[in-house]
This record gives C-alpha cells, sequence and structure tokens, in this order.
C-alpha cells in the first residue's frame, strides 16, 4: 500500500472528534475506528454515560481516552481512571500521552509499589487526567494529597472487575469524594449480568454499547482442551514448548504455583521471567518489558496480567491451570489475538474439571475442542457434570487474592 494519504484517513471523520485529535490520530497511524470506537466515541464526547462491551483488543483505551481528552479541552476539571493493576496503569497512561500530547494535558498515574512522593510531585503539577488503582489512590486521597471534587470524567477499565467484590468497597469509597454530577463510563469484555445492575446504580441513563455479547472471546484465537493430571502437565509443557516457537503467556493460578512453573520452563532451557504479586512494581516491569522485546519467550503469570495488558505478537496463551474466576478466561486468552491479529490458546484441565469446562463453554458460547498428545496418557472428564449450580457458586464466592 501506498503511504497513507488524506482518503485513508478519513475513519476517524464523523465522529465529532476535534480537528486537532484528528490530527494526532492520523499522525499515530490510527485509520480506520473499531466498531467499539465507531460507536462509543460520538456518545462520549456528547457527554453521555456509556457502559461498552467489546471483546479484548478492539481498542476500548482510544474509545475513552479520545472522548475524555476532548472533553476536557473544552471544559474545567478532571478526568479519573480507574483500573485493576499497575501494569494497566502505566499502559493506559502511554496512551493518554500519546493522544493528548498536543494539547499538552498533564496526567498522573497512581499506583501501589512505587514512590509516593514522586506521585505527590505529579499531583501538585495539577495533571487534568489521573490514571490510578484503587487502593493507592484511597492512600492520596486519605493523605490529603488529591481532592477528586473536580472530577467531571470517571472511566472504570476492566468495569465488571472494579466492581466485583473484592475492588467494590474501594470503588465506593472513591465514590463518595467524586461529584455526583460527571460523566461515567464503563468499558470490559466481560459484563455479568448482577454486575451490571450494581453499574448502573452508579450511572445517569447510561447508554449500552454492545459490540458482542458479553464472554465473547476475540475472534480470531483458536482454542483447545487437554484432560491431563496434574502429574503429567509439566511434561505436556515441555511438549508445547518445544512444538511452538513463538512467545508464550502461560498463567497459573497461584504465585507458589508461577514459581515453581518458572523455574522448571528455566531448566527446560527457555528464557522465562515471571508476572505475580510476590514481585516488587520494578521486576514486573522488567518481566513485562523484557517479554516485549524478546529477552523472554516466556511469561509466567497469575490472573494480574488477564485484564488489558497489550501486546502485540503474543502466539499461544497456555493456561496452565484454569482461572478461579470463569470471566477471566475470556480475559487471559484475549492477551493474543489482538486487533484482528491470528492467536491460540491451551488450556490443561485436569480430570476432575469438567464442570470448569462447561462454565467457561457456557460463558464463551462455544465448545472447546479437546485435544491429545500422542505422549502424555489419555484422560477423560469424571462423570456427572452438575454444570449450572457449580457456576453460580464459582461465582458467589468471595474473591480471592490468590494473585
Ligand atoms: P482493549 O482495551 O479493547 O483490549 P486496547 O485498547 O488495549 O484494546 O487496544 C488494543 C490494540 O489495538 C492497541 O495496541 C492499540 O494501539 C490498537 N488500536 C486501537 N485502536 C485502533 C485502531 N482504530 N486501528 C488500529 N489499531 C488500533
Ligand atoms: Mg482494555
Amino acid at each position: 500500500m501506498a503511504p497513507h494519504t488524506q482518503q485513508n484517513s478519513t475513519g476517524f471523520y464523523g465522529l465529532g472528534i476535534a480537528p486537532k485529535i484528528l490530527a494526532t490520530l492520523d499522525r499515530l497511524k490510527f485509520q480506520t475506528p473499531t466498531p467499539i470506537q465507531h460507536k462509543a466515541i460520538p456518545a462520549a464526547i456528547a457527554g453521555t454515560d456509556i457502559i461498552g462491551v467489546a471483546q479484548t483488543g478492539t481498542g476500548k483505551t482510544l474509545a475513552f481516552a479520545i472522548p475524555m481528552i476532548q472533553r476536557l479541552e473544552q471544559e474545567k476539571g478532571r478526568g479519573l481512571v480507574l483500573l485493576p493493576t499497575r501494569e494497566l496503569a502505566l499502559q493506559v497512561e502511554e496512551v493518554f500521552q500519546k493522544v493528548g500530547h498536543a494539547s499538552g494535558m498533564k496526567t498522573a498515574v497512581l499506583i501501589g509499589g512505587a514512590s509516593m512522593y514522586h506521585q505527590v510531585q505529579s499531583l501538585k503539577a495539577n495533571p487534568r487526567i489521573i490514571i490510578a488503582t484503587p487502593g493507592r489512590l484511597i492512600d492520596h486521597l486519605e493523605q490529603r494529597n488529591v481532592n477528586l471534587g473536580e472530577v467531571k470524567v470517571l472511566v472504570l477499565d476492566e468495569a465488571d472487575r472494579m466492581l466485583d467484590m473484592g475492588f467494590q468497597p474501594q470503588i465506593e469509597r472513591v465514590l463518595r469524594t467524586i461529584p455526583k454530577d460527571r460523566q461515567t463510563m464503563l468499558f470490559s469484555a466481560t459484563m455479568p449480568r448482577e454486575i451490571l445492575g450494581l453499574a448502573t446504580s452508579y450511572m445517569k441513563l447510561p447508554v449500552h454499547v454492545e459490540i458482542a455479547p458479553s464472554g465473547t472471546a476475540a475472534e480470531r484465537v483458536t482454542q483447545e482442551v487437554f484432560i491431563v493430571k496434574q502429574d503429567s502437565k509439566r511434561k505436556l509443557l515441555e511438549k508445547l514448548l518445544a512444538q511452538y516457537h513463538g512467545t508464550v503467556l502461560l498463567f497459573s493460578r497461584t504465585r507458589i504455583g508461577a514459581r515453581k512453573i518458572t523455574r522448571a520452563i528455566k531448566d527446560m532451557g527457555h528464557r522465562v521471567s515471571e508476572i505475580h504479586s510476590d514481585k516488587t512494581l520494578a521486576q514486573r516491569r522488567e518481566a513485562l518489558e523484557g517479554f516485549k522485546s524478546g529477552k523472554y519467550r516466556v511469561l509466567v503469570a497469575t490472573d494480574i496480567a488477564a485484564r488489558g495488558i497489550d501486546v502485540t505478537g503474543i502466539e499461544l496463551v497456555l493456561n496452565y491451570d484454569l482461572p478461579d474466576d470463569t470471566g477471566n478466561y475470556v480475559h487471559r486468552i484475549g492477551r493474543t489475538g489482538r486487533i484482528g491479529r491470528e492467536g491460540h490458546a491451551i488450556s490443561f484441565a485436569t480430570p476432575d474439571q469438567g464442570n470448569d469446562v462447561k462454565g467457561i463453554e457456557s460463558l464463551i458460547k462455544t465448545a472447546l475442542p479437546i485435544s491429545e498428545h500422542p505422549e502424555i496418557p489419555t484422560e477423560r472428564f469424571a462423570k456427572p457434570q452438575v454444570v449450572f449450580r457449580s457456576n453460580r457458586f464459582k461465582r458467589r464466592l468471595p474473591h480471592r487474592r490468590a494473585f
């Protein structure tokens, strides 16, 4: 294709985006809005409350960043983005920096594990946009480092996670300090019904922008399941790491498991790092950066990396353990196949996890093909499988901060 012309760059016209931001999008080579951007941006620029549900890797960040920046250019006040992990906060800030560059809009990132002092300095510079994880934001509120009385636009990214039992009390606490007269936008690839009810209670007649039903997996990610005894997982992993050649993001249920698997993969002779909450922020950043740059071929993670992380070109997502939370399956495998690319997801299920697999299948409304490996003993799921009861039970378990 020829270098882009005016013709190519017209995709974002007609959505109500201001010329300055259009020019920036052009410069950043964003040419065609994704479906969620196409639908959400005009409504969000108009100030409407929005619940945006679209598959992983379809550009939800820009769908809220563009309108937030534009509205804050036009009126006073602040924008606040709340999200579940430090890594996601840093990644989202990068998007705001790029898109808001021309308007010189200052941002502050408030996340755990980083120096309070530097965050206080960044707050003193009077940022227009604050990107925060709830715990650290509350620390700053309690120390009166920040005043959220001027927040005009609020975004909950990974909104269903932000409103589940683990985070919801903190979100309540933060919301008490934010004016009711504000715009609220919620984005996720999953939005369970029970959370949706709660979410709308924080909003004013929200418009539901749904590109795909909640739980829809990324389009071009192929999936398969191996039924394997716990004891045989490591051997199967070794076979698969030899069979695939690209980057692998591997999910472990627990931090301890992650550590052990990392060591085993190292012993197998692969370049590997790990990311979970036993690691410092600096170690976590190094692991993620190293994974992005190719220093590490395999990144072993807990569900801390399940949501939001945007790394281009992950070939394989490997669920060494199934997630505790069914919804996280969709988020985990969504780390591959981003923005229309292809990807593959392999899950290991033990013979007693037939119900968990059924639960995932009912969420994604797709049957998962079962694969066998010639060198690993063939297993079957134990019967019987009481599907729905087991699912409901899972949802109601208090959130476990295993990662
Ligand atoms: P989501 O939040 O939906 O999972 P992200 O906002 O992280 O997705 O975006 C995924 C990737 O798609 C990012 O690398 C981003 O730069 C890219 N992207 C977003 N919008 C567009 C677009 N309109 N055209 C091309 N790439 C885009
Ligand atoms: Mg996202």
